[in-house]
Formats: C-alpha cells, sequence, structure tokens
C-alpha cells in the first residue's frame, strides 16, 4: 500500500503538489470545463485547513518544451482563486525562474501558490532540447522543483503512467512524498477491479488508433472474458480477416498482430466481438469532424463496406449484438468512442452503448469508464452520475488494469 496524504504529518508545512489541471479552453482562453480544479477542492481545503503552505505544479497542453503564452496556466490560476475564495499566487514564464523560486520560499502557511506549466520546459517530460531522453536533464529540473518544498504529493492520476520529472523525479530529492486524495481513490477502485473483478468481465475498446491499443488488447485477452472492439479500431480487425473496409481508418502494419489477437483470444476462450455492421459515409471532415451537405450516408447490411465509403458507427445489429454481451456482464471497462460521436449522426453507436453499460451499473454492475472521449461520451448521453467510477486517467487507468507498474506510482514510499 502507498503512503497516502493522511500518512503525512503537513501540519504548517511546505508541501509541492501534482495536479491535473489539464482543462479545456476556448479560443479566449476561457476554461470551458472546470471539473478538473473543482475536483482537487477537497484535497487544498484539507491542506490548507491543516496551515499548509501549497506549492501547485501542473502541465496544460503539449507545449513540447517551449513557453506558449496560450498554454499558460494563468487562467486556472484565476479560477482556482475564485473557487477557493482566496488568492492564489501565480507568475507567468517559468516554474523554476528566479521569481518563482522566491515565491515559493517567501509562501507563508495558508498561502497558495501555483507554478507555471511545467511542460514549457522540455527536461519535464525527460528530453533534452533536441528531443532525445535525457534523464540528467530531468533530474536536474526535478531538484530544482524539489528544493521548493518539505514534502511531495502525487494527485494527478492522468500523468502517473509516464517518467517524467514531477511524476518520479521530484521524489529523487523529497523522500517525505505521498499519494493525494485523487490518485488514492482512483488506486482503490481500480485495484478492486484488477485484483477481483466480478465475472463476466467485458473490455469495450474503441477509438481511432490500434497502434495506442493494441498492447492493452493483448493483456486484457489474459484477464477479460469478453471483449468489444469498435471505432475505427475494428477496420484493421475486420480487414486482416479479409472483409473489404472501403477507405475507412485502418493501419496496415497492425493487420498481423490483429491475426495473433484472434488466435489468443480463441486459446483463452474469451468472447471476440466486432461490428457486423455500420453506418457509412462517401464523404466526412475528419479534422473539423463534420459532413459535407452532399455527402452520402448510409447503413451497411453486414460487415463489408463497399469502395469509397467510410466506417463511421457502429449499425443498429452491432448495437444489439453487443447489448446482449453487455447486460450478461457484471463488471465493464470501457475506453475509447464506438464512432466519430463528436458528430450528431455518428454517435447513436456510442450513446447506446453508453445507456446500456449506464441501464447495468444501476443494477450492480461495475463500471470504470476513461480517456477523455468516452467520458465526454457519457456526458454526451446523460448518463455520467450513473457509471461506478469515471477515471481522471485514460492511458493511466488501461495500463493499470493491464497491470503495468505505473512509474509516478511506483516512486511513491509504501506505509
Ligand atoms: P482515441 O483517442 O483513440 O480514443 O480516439 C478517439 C477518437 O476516435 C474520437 O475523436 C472519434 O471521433 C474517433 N473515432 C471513433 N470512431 C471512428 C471512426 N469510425 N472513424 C474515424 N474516427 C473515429
Amino acid at each position: 500500500m502507498k503512503k497516502t496524504l493522511k500518512d503525512i504529518d503537513v501540519k504548517g508545512k511546505k508541501v509541492l503538489i501534482r495536479f491535473d489541471y489539464n482543462v479545456p479552453l476556448d479560443g479566449n482562453l476561457e476554461i470551458t470545463d472546470d471539473k478538473r480544479i473543482v475536483s482537487t477542492l477537497p484535497t487544498l481545503k484539507y491542506l490548507l485547513n491543516e496551515n499548509v503552505a501549497v506549492i501547485i505544479i501542473a502541465h496544460l497542453g503539449r507545449p513540447k518544451g517551449k513557453i506558449v503564452p496560450e498554454m499558460s496556466l494563468m487562467p486556472v490560476s484565476i479560477r482556482l482563486s475564485e473557487l477557493l475564495g482566496k488568492p492564489v499566487k501565480f507568475f507567468g514564464g517559468d516554474c523554476i525562474s528566479v521569481q518563482s523560486k522566491k515565491a515559493a520560499s517567501d509562501l507563508k502557511p495558508g498561502e497558495v501558490l501555483l507554478l507555471e506549466n511545467l511542460r514549457f520546459h522540455y527536461e519535464e517530460e525527460g528530453k533534452s532540447k533536441s528531443g532525445e531522453r535525457d534523464k540528467a536533464a530531468m533530474e536536474a529540473f526535478a531538484k530544482e522543483l524539489a528544493s521548493m518544498a518539505e514534502i511531495f504529493i502525487q494527485d494527478a492520476f492522468g500523468t502517473v503512467h509516464r517518467s517524467h520529472a514531477s511524476t518520479v523525479g521530484i521524489v529523487k530529492y523529497i523522500e517525505n512524498a505521498a499519494v493525494g486524495f485523487l490518485v488514492e481513490k482512483e488506486l482503490k477502485f481500480l485495484g478492486e477491479v484488477l485484483e477481483n473483478p466480478l465475472r463476466p468481465f467485458l473490455a469495450i475498446l474503441g477509438g481511432a488508433k490500434v497502434s495506442d491499443k493494441i498492447n492493452v488488447i493483448g493483456s486484457f485477452l489474459n484477464r477479460v472474458d469478453a471483449i468489444i472492439i469498435g471505432g475505427a479500431m475494428a477496420y484493421t480487425f475486420l480487414k486482416s480477416r479479409g472483409i473489404n473496409i472501403g477507405t475507412s481508418l485502418v493501419e496496415n502494419d497492425k493487420l498481423d498482430l490483429c491475426v495473433e489477437l484472434f488466435k489468443k483470444a480463441e486459446d483463452r476462450r474469451v468472447d471476440f466481438l466486432l461490428p457486423i455492421d455500420h453506418i457509412i459515409t462517401n464523404k466526412v471532415n475528419f479534422l473539423n469532424k463534420d459532413i459535407p451537405n452532399d455527402a452520402t450516408v448510409k447503413t451497411t447490411l453486414d460487415e463489408v463496406i463497399p469502395s469509397g465509403f467510410i466506417g463511421v458507427d457502429i449499425g443498429f445489429k452491432s448495437i444489439d449484438k453487443f447489448s446482449r454481451m453487455i447486460k450478461s456482464a457484471k463488471t465493464i471497462v470501457w475506453n475509447g468512442p464506438l464512432g466519430i460521436f463528436e458528430i450528431g449522426e455518428f454517435s447513436k453507436g456510442t450513446i447506446e452503448i453508453a445507456k446500456l453499460v449506464a441501464e447495468g451499473t444501476d443494477k450492480g454492475v461495475i463500471s470504470v469508464i476513461g480517456g477523455g472521449d468516452s467520458v465526454a461520451a457519457v456526458k454526451k448521453a446523460g448518463v455520467d452520475k450513473r457509471i461506478s467510477h469515471i477515471s481522471t486517467g485514460g492511458g493511466a487507468s488501461l495500463e493499470f488494469l493491464e497491470g503495468k507498474e505505473l512509474p509516478g506510482i511506483v516512486s511513491i514510499p509504501d506505509k
């Protein structure tokens, strides 16, 4: 068991805490969803009650080691200050500048300081200026951050599957470290699913890229009783079976791997479900997520997609087939939409599956949903409150459920 915030005497001390403040911003740099900030309030209030001087570190977007003013954490500092009802100190530019370090050293008990976007430093992600892996640079950066406080709390679940300065680096220099309330909750919930899932255990995987999730599928086949593959991922699997998929998204270099995964599923007697019909179109704008007015949209009769057409959602027969499997499951893990759900016409499959998972949960099924798009989809379906656990880390929750060790958790000392 990892040390948690309540195992450490924080009273009156200076604490460095890693949060997930990677919030969506609109063109005017207004925060469009502050859920991630709101979710840190219980931890912050606990720390302030203990008269702690709180230094927060976080990242926003993918600035790739450069100062990108549009990815500043300034809007987060303003929103956080409103929510806490007290000032949040913030200095733009550089989280380890002389000014930031002075602010950290002058910080009094009961005060809050938010440091600028960690990823303005390439060292955060363990890289050198040229993009090569550079552990020494990462450690030097971590040491600078660590020098600001006496205790480190890891509370950003979304990044603990990465070996970054703010996940593994800092702990080398601050031994007094623990996980925060949010990470503790994730570990408790996902740990129970990993160790003792109620069976049948079903995984539903969708989304666009097979390459991102192929390893997950391989390890899930060791754990689950059934797996449903939807979204663009399904077409690579269908093509590997010799089925015509028109011009749907496909990863041709993964076809052999798909064949191996079918074989593994068969050997392990895991039900492996693919769509048996599709919603297809001849034109779609992947980037803007819209369809031109002159596009033709139709449903296929079976799994075959005619030439010139792209699969964009699962069809009604597939929904029906998947629904029977969902209704029989006792534990469901879901990551990735089953179609281009951002486009209303192509969201039906994902929305129906979300409703079925929620109905199951109402009857006692344990459901875990992770990944930004799947979470957005259950919200769109209006069933987010009926899911057992919505994980704050899509990649991290999948890696955890695969049975992999998460570097940012391993680095935290045991109780
Ligand atoms: P991922 O990040 O891998 O979970 O992928 C999420 C994205 O997959 C969403 O933006 C969906 O629009 C997209 N997606 C789902 N199904 C399809 C499909 N059939 N064709 C293209 N993109 C898809």
